[in-house]
């Protein structure tokens, strides 16, 4: 299949298993936004030269967060694109503070294309976090997550200048708006 018919077939796939899901921001933003901003963000980094790995993007919560196995995604897409989205799942029989420490002790043996999908998908939530935060996180809930996010980031520097810069700003400003 071509680039542009599994790109349209990963958003048909994705929108219709996060339907029903909404963002935890206050503006309660359809799922699909923050897999748009990820896409876009790896599409951009790549040069728009990867087609498998903006589908990954698009595709990157469903394992997590739908009822998706890795299994489907190998047979509708492909193993390339299975194995990109079973590298930036975290393994959700476990609890949610040790996910939260695998994800910063693994960051640095991913894959150098998984590295691009996580540090995309941060930037994505930290600047949700500045313009959307949950309304039920204190300021000192938005700076942990952000000082948690600045350490997964450490294991996947130097995958894309960019793509830095992108994190880079995201974290500022989440920084600069904790402080008001
Ligand atoms: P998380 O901190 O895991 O929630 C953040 C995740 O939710 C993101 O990684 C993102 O994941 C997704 N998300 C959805 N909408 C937004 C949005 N608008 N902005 C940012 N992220 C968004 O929270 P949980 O509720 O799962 O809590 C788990 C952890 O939080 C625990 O380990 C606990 O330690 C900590 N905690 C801290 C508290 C405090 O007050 N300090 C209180 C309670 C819990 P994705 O990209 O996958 O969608
Ligand atoms: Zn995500």
């Amino acid at each position: 299949m071509n680039g542009i018919s599994l790109l349209a077939r990963a958003w048909n796939f994705s929108a219709q298993r996060h339907s029903n899901q909404k963002r935890k921001g206050k503006a309660q933003e359809p799922y699909v936004n923050h897999l748009a901003e990820v896409a876009e963000l790896v599409a951009i980094a790549t040069n728009g030269l990867d087609a498998n790995l903006v589908a990954a993007a698009v595709l990157h919560d469903t394992v997590e967060d739908t009822n998706t196995l890795p299994a489907e995604l190998a047979s509708v897409f492909n193993v390339d694109i299975a194995d990109l989205v079973g590298e930036v799942t975290d393994d959700k029989s476990l609890g949610k503070a040790e996910r939260k420490q695998l994800q910063v002790e693994h960051a640095a043996s991913k894959s150098h294309r998984a590295k691009i999908i996580k540090l995309a998908d941060k930037t994505s939530n930290l600047r949700s976090l500045v313009k959307s935060p949950p309304i039920d996180w204190s300021i000192q809930r938005r700076r942990e997550y952000l000082d948690w996010a600045l350490e997964v980031a450490r294991g996947l520097r130097g995958v894309n200048t960019w793509l830095e810069a992108q994190f880079d700003e995201a974290a500022e400003q989440l920084a600069v708006s904790c402080r008001k």
